[in-house]
C-alpha cells in the first residue's frame, strides 16, 4: 500500500472540509446513519448528518443503539462496531438488471447490456473487517480473464475513508482473523477517532491531495500513543475468537458428524447470515417481463446457500436440508475458501452472529467442531 505521509491531526469540523471537496469532484458521499434502529449506509451531503454520541451493544440474534451519556464521548461519530451493512451491497448490489432485451414491431429482439451508475463512490466510515471483506471480494469478482464489469466499473471509482475500532461488539472477533481493530487493507484516507477529533493519514496520492489544502499539524507523539492504546484495548476486549486457521483439517471427513443435525435443529434456513456476511457473493439471474411483454431485464439476485434451489443440479437439490445446507456455508467459509483463494473467507465481523434471528453463534459453533476433534 502507498503510505503518504505520516499521521496528523484533523479537527472533528475539518471533516466537512474533505466532505465537500469528495462531493466538488464529483463523489456520492455514504455515510453512517441511523435507520430503523441500526447503522447502516446512507448517501450524506454534511457533516451534520452523522450521527453523534451513539453506541452500539450486540451479541448472539440482538442488536441495540444506545446514546453515550457522557462527555467527550459523546461528540464522537464512530464510537460504534459495525452494523448489519458491510461495502457488499454498495459494489454488488443485492438485484442488478444486467442487460435488457426489447422487442420490434416485427418481433425481433435487440439486446442492450445495461451499465452502472457513472458518478464515483466516496465511503465514510469503513472499518478493519470490511477492508478485508473487500480484498476477498476483488479476489472473486475481478479474477484476471473473468473480470465482473458491474463490480469493476464502481470498485474503480471508490474511495475510501477507513475508522479505527475502538469499540468492539461482543460479536466481534477480527482480532482473531487477523482484520482489525487496526487498519490492515489499503485506503484512502485512514481516521483514527479521539475525543478532541481524528488521527487522520493518506493511503493513497488521491487522499493526500485532499488533506494537503488542510496543512494539518503532526499528531503529537501522546496522541499517537492515545491510539496506539485504544487499539490494544479494542484486541484485548473482544470475546470471540476463531479457534484455528485450520478448519479443512477440522471438517475432513466429518460431513456425518451429528454437530451438524445439532446445529439445524434450531437453523430456520432465513439466509439472514449470508445476506449480511460482507464475503458471501453466491447469487442467481433470472428474467423478468415488462407486462406488455415487449420487454425483459435480466437480473441477478443474491442467493444463499441457505436457499432450496441454490443447489438444484439437473433438478434435484444437491442440499436437501438445513443440515446439509449450514454445513456449506460453514465448511466452505472457514476451509473450501482457503482452496479457492488462499485464505478463509471469514473476516472476523460478527455479523452473522448478531443477525442470526435465533442466535446461532458461528464461532462457538465451529469451536464444538474443534472439541470433538480433541
Ligand atoms: S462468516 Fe460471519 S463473522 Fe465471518 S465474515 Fe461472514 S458474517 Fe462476518
Ligand atoms: S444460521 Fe441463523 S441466520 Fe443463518 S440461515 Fe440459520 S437461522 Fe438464518
Amino acid at each position: 500500500m502507498e503510505r503518504v505521509g505520516g499521521k496528523r491531526f484533523l479537527r472533528r469540523e475539518q471533516l466537512e472540509i474533505i466532505l465537500q471537496a469528495l462531493q466538488t469532484e464529483g463523489y456520492r458521499c455514504v455515510g453512517p446513519q441511523r435507520v430503523e434502529g441500526a447503522m447502516v449506509y446512507q448517501p450524506i451531503q454534511t457533516l451534520s448528518e452523522l450521527p453523534q454520541g451513539l453506541r452500539d451493544q450486540q451479541s448472539a440474534g440482538s442488536y441495540r443503539l444506545t446514546e453515550t451519556q457522557n462527555r467527550p464521548q459523546n461528540h464522537r461519530l464512530f464510537d460504534w462496531a459495525n452494523g448489519p451493512q458491510g461495502l457488499k451491497p454498495l459494489l454488488f448490489p443485492p438485484q442488478e438488471p444486467l442487460w435488457q432485451a426489447d422487442k420490434g414491431e416485427r418481433g425481433e429482439l435487440t439486446f442492450r447490456p445495461l451499465g452502472v451508475e457513472q458518478s464515483p463512490l466516496a465511503v465514510i466510515g469503513v472499518r478493519g473487517c470490511d477492508l478485508a471483506a473487500l480484498s476477498l471480494m476483488d479476489r472473486h469478482f475481478l479474477r484476471e480473464g473473468a473480470e465482473d464489469p458491474w463490480y469493476q466499473q464502481r470498485r474503480q471509482q471508490l474511495f475510501l475513508i477507513a475508522v479505527e475500532c475502538t469499540t468492539p461488539a461482543q460479536s466481534c472477533f477480527c482480532a482473531s482473523t487477523d482484520t482489525g481493530p487496526a487498519i490492515k487493507q489499503d485506503y484512502d484516507l485512514r481516521l483514527h477517532e479521539l475525543d478532541e477529533g481524528f488521527l487522520v493519514d493518506a493511503g493513497s496520492a488521491q487522499g493526500a491531495l485532499l488533506l494537503q489544502p488542510l496543512a494539518l499539524a503532526e499528531a503529537t507523539p501522546s496522541m499517537v500513543k492515545q491510539s496506539e492504546d485504544a487499539l490494544q484495548r479494542a484486541a484485548a476486549q473482544q470475546q470471540r475468537a476463531v479457534a484455528t486457521d485450520d478448519f479443512r483439517a477440522i471438517f475432513a471427513g466429518r460431513e456425518t458428524s451429528e454437530l451438524w443435525e445439532s446445529i439445524a435443529e434450531h437453523c430456520l434456513a432465513c439466509g439472514n447470515c449470508t445476506a449480511v456476511c460482507p464475503t458471501c457473493f453466491c447469487h442467481r439471474e433470472e428474467d423478468v417481463s415488462g407486462l406488455e411483454l415487449q420487454q425483459s431485464s435480466h437480473q441477478r439476485v443474491w442467493d444463499s446457500c441457505f436457499s432450496g434451489h441454490h443447489s438444484q443440479l439437473h433438478g434435484v437439490a444437491v442440499r436437501s436440508g438445513r443440515r446439509e445446507r449450514y454445513r456449506q456455508w460453514m465448511s466452505h467459509k472457514l476451509a473450501g475458501w482457503h482452496d479457492q483463494f488462499g485464505e478463509s473467507g471469514c473476516v472476523g465481523c460478527g455479523r452473522c452472529i448478531t443477525w442470526c434471528p435465533v442466535g446461532i453463534d458461528f464461532v462457538a459453533e465451529s469451536a464444538r467442531f474443534v472439541e470433538e476433534q480433541l
